[in-house]
């Protein structure tokens, strides 16, 4: 099978570039739909319709409803069709991006991806994660296309809630070993084909600038402030996290945060939260020595991320919830099988389990 390597066609970062929107996406089409929940409407509205207006670009809006499941995308895409747009801008979250991705697949045109929230690192990438109305995972939509446009402002995403930040960067740090795991076994990445050397080290690059940037970040956004390692980190949690999972691929943790979504007691915690489970148990699972596994739990101490099974809401989880949890990661369409072993259900529930040990015990010795 040949390499692949896909990516969005352009990317902005800094601080207000909001207000550079419509000097980038004016060769995209004459009329745009914005999609934004209630409050981050209040936050982007205006400058997102003054800077598009200024280049000729009618601009209407429609409230997110929440969750990218099949439902609402139906119902954004029946509002897109109505108003004939040709360019579908979504600000927000990972779940509303989503859904735009969704809708533009269906009606063609263009899309301008626009994260608030540095939290994950689906603002690059052309797949939608599709949940059930309720919050459970669902199905992974593959579009042919990326976003034309991701477009990140800094400034916005130092003013959000910290928590978020932090849980991008417990996505971006899962994206090197999934990468490697990927690598090592020759597996599939997410874009249709192998991984490129590019797709790869873009992963490993992703890592490095977590490992050097991260605590100082973190400390930065709790105050809203811009600093230079606000600026790598969030390119850490979007570009290269976006571009790294998909052109370098994916593995166990993010199958195992797909187990998690089955148990209704883990839907508090963010996607970044419970990757971050997945990416130590991911660890176990790989038999990494004891000083590395460590390493990596302080690193998350250090950022602020959930180490444990408790901090993802399950307290004391039964073997037979954490045997629901291992099945549905070892699902054959799960990307845990580019691990370059096979792996049981039996392997995952242990590696979870003593994961879960693993950072309680570095917790209570620190
Ligand atoms: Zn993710």
């Amino acid at each position: 099978m040949s390499r692949v390597f896909k990516s969005p066609a352009r990317y902005v970062q800094g601080r207000g570039v909001t207000a550079e929107l419509g000097a980038h996406a004016e060769t995209l089409g004459d009329s745009a739909l914005l999609l934004a929940d209630g409050v981050v409407l209040g936050l982007v509205e205006d400058e997102v319709t003054t800077s598009l207006e200024a280049q000729g670009v009618e601009v209407s809006t429609v409230t997110f409803g929440g969750e990218c499941s099949t439902a609402e995308i139906d119902r954004v895409a029946g509002i897109a069709e109505e108003r004939g747009v040709d360019i579908v801008v979504a600000a927000g979250g990972g779940k509303a991006l989503d859904a735009a991705k969704a809708v533009r697949a269906e009606r063609g045109g263009a899309m301008v991806s626009m994260p608030t929230i540095a939290s994950t690192d689906a603002p690059t990438s052309a797949l939608s994660v599709v949940y059930s109305e309720h919050g459970e995972f669902e199905e992974y939509l593959f579009h042919d296309d990326h976003p034309d446009l991701v477009l990140v402002d800094t400034a916005v995403v130092a003013a959000a809630p910290t928590r978020l930040f932090r849980g991008g960067v417990a996505d971006a740090l899962a994206t090197w070993f999934e990468a490697a795991a990927t690598s090592n076994s020759d597996g599939d990445n997410v874009v249709g084909g192998k991984p490129t050397r590019a797709g790869t080290h873009l992963a490993k690059l992703c890592y490095e600038t977590l490992r050097e940037h991260a605590v100082s970040a973190v400390e930065a956004v709790e105050r809203d402030a811009v600093t230079e390692s606000v600026e790598a980190v969030t390119e850490a949690n979007t570009l290269l996290s976006g571009l790294g999972f998909e052109s370098g691929g994916l593995a166990a943790a993010h199958s195992i945060h797909n187990g998690l979504t089955q148990l209704e007691a883990t839907h508090g915690a963010t996607h970044g939260e419970k990757v971050n489970v997945g990416t130590i148990s991911q660890l176990v699972l790989e038999g990494r020595d004891d000083a590395f596994v460590e390493e990596i739990i302080e690193f998350s101490l250090d950022v602020g991320l959930p180490v444990t099974l408790a901090e993802v809401g399950l307290d004391d989880p039964t073997r037979e919830q954490l045997d629901v949890v291992a099945e549905a990661a070892c699902a054959d369409e799960e990307t845990i099988h580019n691990e370059p072993f096979a792996v049981e259900p039996a392997m995952v529930r242990d590696a979870i389990l003593t994961a879960d040990g693993l950072g309680e015990r570095v917790r209570a010795e620190r």
